[in-house]
C-alpha cells in the first residue's frame, strides 16, 4: 500500500530502462538499503570497483518514506574509495525521497556509464536521460537552479554532484537542495564516474495507507513524544538550539578533551563572545528547514551579509573547527558553504586539512609540498586552498583524489603515513557502526572498534554538554538533568541487555548486545525509510522510538504483516548479506588490509585533559565485546566470516557456498593487519 510498487533500473551505457515490481523483494528485505544491497549483490560482481561503470548506484526509499512517519532515503553503492571497494550506505533527507515515492518508485538503480555528461529526469512514468554538457562544471547550487529553470518546474527535486564528484574525489557527496547530502563513501565520485550530473524527480501520484486508524494512532504517539514527551529534549537540541548556544563548550572542548583534537596538547582557549557559534546563530539564522513531514526541521538556515547564505545541520558543527584549530565562526561557515557547493564531505576535508596541518607542525612537510601555502593551524588560506585544490583535482589536491591513504603514501615520501592511518585515523572517526563496515580479523577487531566507538564515544561526550541543553526543557538543573538522562540510558540498557550499566564506557558486560540493539534500531529506520535521528539510538537525548514502533508503523502503512521479530530478522539478513558480499569483495579486490591497521589515538593513549582525563579505550574489553558481538551476529569470531548455519537460517545458502568456494576464512592479509593492529596497541 504505502509502497510505490516499482523499482526503476536504468543502464546509462545503452540507455535502457526497466521497471521491476518491488514485491519481488519485499518479503525478505522489506525496503530501503536492504533491497539496495540485494540488487547490488545480484547485479554487481564482487571484483567491480567503485568507479567502474558496472558499479550500481542505488537510491533506496522505504515503506514509510512519503508518509507522515517517513522522510529519508539511503544511497548505496560500492564505495568509490580504492581502499574500500565494498558496500557503503549514506542517508539523505529533504523532499527528494518522498518525491521519488510520489513518482511511483521505491528504489532507483543506476548502472553503466553515459558517453558524455547526462542527467536523469523522472516524471512519474516518463524516464529520460538528458544531455548535461552545459551543466558539467557547475556547482551544486547552480545546477539545481538551472535544471529547475529548464524544466520550468520549481518543485522538481534534484540530487546532483559538484566539481568534487566530477573530478572523482572519493570524499565527494551527492547533494540535494542545500543541506542534504549523501556524504560517506564517495557516492559523488560514483555518479561522476558514470557521467551522471544529476537525478531530477517530479512525482504527482501520492501514496495510500493500508490501516489509516492504526497508522494515525502511531503518528500521534510519535508526535506527542516530540512535542510534549521526553523526546522534546531532542527537538530542543536539534531545532531550537541546533547545538549552537552551547556548541563551543559541547563540540570544541568536548572533542578536544575526548581526544579528537588536532593534537594531544590542544586546549581550546577562552573564546570572545563574537567568536561563539551561539552568537553566530543569533545574528545570522534566518530560519529552520528539514525533511518532508518531519516536525523537527533540524537544519538551520543562515544569511551572512557580505559572505554567503546557506545551511548547517547539527553534525557539521563538529567539523572544520577543533581538528583544524579553527575558532573563527565566519571561516567555518565560509568553508562549509564552499564544500556544499563543490559537493564534498566536510568530514573528509576536515580530516585531510587537520592531517596536513599536523604534518606541517611536525616538520614532515613544508609549504613547498602544498603549492606554496603554509599549512598553519586555523589558517583561512590553508583551509580554503585545500578545499579548492582537492575539489578541482589541481596541484597537491591531485594526491587526494583516491583518499587520504594513497596520499599519505605519496606526500613527503610516505613519512606521514603513520600519522594519517594509525594516530589520526581521519577518514573514520564519526562513521556509524553499520555503514559500510566489513568484519575482519580476530574478534572482528575493526568492526568492534567502529561499533563500540559509536556507543562508547557518544554517551560520555553528550553528557559533557548535552544535559545543559535539556535542563530548561524539564525545568531542572544541569546536574538533575544529567541524572535523568543517565536513568534513561540505564532503562534502555536494561531492556536491551539485562545489564543497566551496559551503556557505560567502562562496562564490557552487555556491551555487544547494546551495540547490536543500537544497530538494530538504526538499520530498522533505514529499512523503513524514516529518520534514525529521533529514534532510540540516542536514548540519552530522550528518544524512545524503537524497533517495536517501527515494525508496527510498517505494518499499518503497508498492510503487510511486520512484527518486531520479522523486522529484526530482516535487519540480520541485510547485515549478513552485506558482511558476506563485502568479504567476497575483499578477497577479489584485496585492498581492505590497507585500512585495517587504522587505530584511533584514543585506542592507545588516555585522554590527556579535561573531564575525561585518563580515560582510554579498553581494547581488551573491545576484543571481548567483539567476540560476543560476532557470536550474536552469526559470525565466527576467529575469522570474521559469517557461519554457514547463520546464513542458511536467513535463507542465504548461496552466499555460504560462495564464501566456502572463495577460501573459507578471512584473507590472510587482513587477518595479519588486524593482528599487527593489536600488537601495536600493546595487547
Ligand atoms: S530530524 Fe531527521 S527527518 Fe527530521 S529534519 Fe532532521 S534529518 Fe530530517
Amino acid at each position: 500500500m504505502s509502497r510505490a510498487g516499482k523499482i526503476l533500473k536504468v543502464d546509462l551505457t545503452d540507455g535502457s530502462v526497466e521497471k521491476i515490481p518491488t514485491a519481488r523483494y519485499t518479503r525478505d528485505y522489506i525496503g530501503g538499503p536492504a533491497i539496495g544491497a540485494r540488487l547490488i549483490y545480484e547485479h554487481v560482481s564482487p571484483g567491480v570497483r567503485g568507479k567502474d561503470p558496472e558499479n550500481m548506484l542505488t537510491i533506496n526509499t522505504g515503506p514509510l518514506t512519503g508518509t507522515l512517519l517517513g522522510n529519508k532515503c539511503n544511497i548505496m553503492a560500492k564505495s568509490a574509495k580504492m581502499t574500500n571497494s565494498t558496500l557503503v550506505t549514506a542517508g539523505m533527507g529533504g523532499q527528494l525521497p518522498s518525491e521519488i515515492k510520489f513518482a511511483g518508485y521505491d528504489n532507483i538503480a543506476i548502472t553503466g556509464k553515459a558517453d558524455g555528461p547526462v542527467y536523469l529526469f523522472i516524471e512519474n512514468e516518463e524516464v529520460a536521460i538528458r544531455d548535461a554538457k552545459h551543466l558539467w562544471g557547475l556547482d551544486t547550487e547552480e545546477v539545481q537552479v538551472r535544471i529547475k529553470k529548464e524544466l520550468k518546474d520549481p518543485d522538481v527535486q534534484i540530487a546532483c554532484i559538484g566539481p568534487g564528484g566530477e573530478n572523482g574525489f572519493v570524499g565527494s557527496c551527492i547533494i540535494h537542495d542545500i543541506q542534504n547530502s549523501a556524504s560517506q563513501g564517495g557516492h559523488g565520485a560514483v555518479m561522476g564516474s558514470k557521467n551522471l550530473k544529476a537525478v531530477a524527480v517530479r512525482g504527482t501520484k501520492g501514496l495510500k495507507i493500508a490501516d489509516r486508524e492504526a497508522f494515525l494512532a502511531l503518528w500521534q504517539e510519535y508526535w506527542e513524544s516530540l512535542s510534549t514527551g521526553r523526546t522534546r529534549a531532542y527537538i530542543k537540541l536539534v531545532h531550537e538550539e541546533s547545538l549552537s548556544t552551547h556548541a563551543d563548550e559541547y563540540n570544541l572542548k568536548g572533542m578536544a578533551q575526548w581526544g579528537y583534537g588536532p593534537d594531544a596538547s590542544f586546549n581550546v582557549p577562552q573564546m570572545k563572545k563574537e567568536e561563539l557559534l551561539g552568537e553566530f546563530d543569533r545574528k545570522y539564522r534566518v530560519g529552520s528547514i528539514g525533511c518532508a513531514f518531519c516536525p523537527a526541521q533540524c537544519k538551520a538556515n543562515y544569511d551572512v551579509p557580505g559572505l554567503t547564505s546557506g545551511g548547517a545541520n547539527c553534525f557539521v558543527y563538529l567539523t572544520m573547527r577543533t581538528p583544524v584549530k579553527n575558532l573563527d565562526t565566519r571561516l567555518w561557515f565560509k568553508a562549509l558553504d564552499k564544500l556544499q557547493k563543490y559537493g564534498i564531505d566536510i568530514n573528509e576535508i576536515t580530516g585531510i586539512t587537520g592531517w596536513l596541518m599536523l604534518l606541517y607542525q611536525e616538520g614532515i612537510i613544508t609549504a613547498a609540498d602544498t603549492d606554496g601555502v603554509a599549512m598553519e593551524w586555523g589558517s583561512e588560506e590553508a583551509i580554503m586552498t585545500v578545499i579548492d585544490k582537492i575539489a578541482k583535482g589541481e596541484g597537491f589536491g591531485r594526491h587526494f583524489t583516491d583518499g587520504i591513504v594513497p596520499a599519505a603514501k605519496t606526500i613527503a615520501d610516505g613519512n606521514g603515513f603513520f600519522l594519517a592511518c594509525q594516530d589520526r585515523n581521519f577518514g573514520i572517526p564519526l562513521s556509524l557502526p553499520e555503514r559500510g563496515v566489513t568484519l575482519s580479523g580476530p574478534g572482528a577487531t575493526k568492526m568492534v572498534q567502529l561499533a563500540t566507538e559509536f556507543i562508547w564515544f557518544h554517551p560520555p561526550y553528550d553528557r559533557h554538554g548535552g544535559y545543559d541543553l535539556f535542563a530548561p526543557v524539564f525545568g531542572l538543573t544541569g546536574q538533575e538533568t544529567l541524572a535523568l538522562t543517565d536513568k534513561w540510558l540505564s532503562e534502555f540498557a536494561e531492556k536491551r541487555t539485562g545489564n543497566p550499566d551496559a551503556w557505560k564506557p567502562e562496562v564490557v558486560e552487555g556491551k555487544a548486545r547494546y551495540v547490536a540493539a543500537t544497530e538494530n534500531v538504526i538499520s530498522s529506520s533505514d529499512l523503513a525509510g524514516n529518520c534514525d535521528g529521533p529514534t532510540a539510538r540516542t536514548p540519552h537525548a530522550g528518544c524512545i522510538w524503537d524497533v517495536e514502533q517501527i515494525a508496527a508503523s510498517i505494518a499499518a502503512a503497508t498492510g503487510d504483516p511486520c512484527s518486531t521479530e520479522k523486522l529484526l530478522e530482516t535487519v540480520q539478513r541485510r547485515r549478513l548479506l552485506e558482511f558476506s558480499y563485502n568479504l567476497l569483495c575483499e578477497r577479489m579486490v584485496g585492498d581492505l588490509a590497507e585500512m585495517s591497521p587504522a587505530l584511533m589515538r584514543t585506542n592507545i593513549e588516555p585522554v590527556p585533559d579535561g573531564p575525561f582525563k585518563g580515560q582510554a579505550w579498553d581494547l581488551e574489553g573491545s576484543i571481548q565485546a567483539g567476540e560476543e558481538y560476532c557470536t550474536l551476529r552469526g559470525v565466527d569470531p576467529d575469522t570474521g566470516v559469517p557461519t554457514r548455519e547463520a546464513l542458511e537460517k536467513v535463507g542465504l545458502k548461496d552466499l555460504a557456498d560462495k564464501l566456502e568456494e572463495s577460501g573459507g576464512s578471512a584473507s590472510d592479509e587482513v587477518l595479519k593487519a588486524s593482528q599487527d593492529n593489536l600488537v601495536r596497541a600493546g595487547v
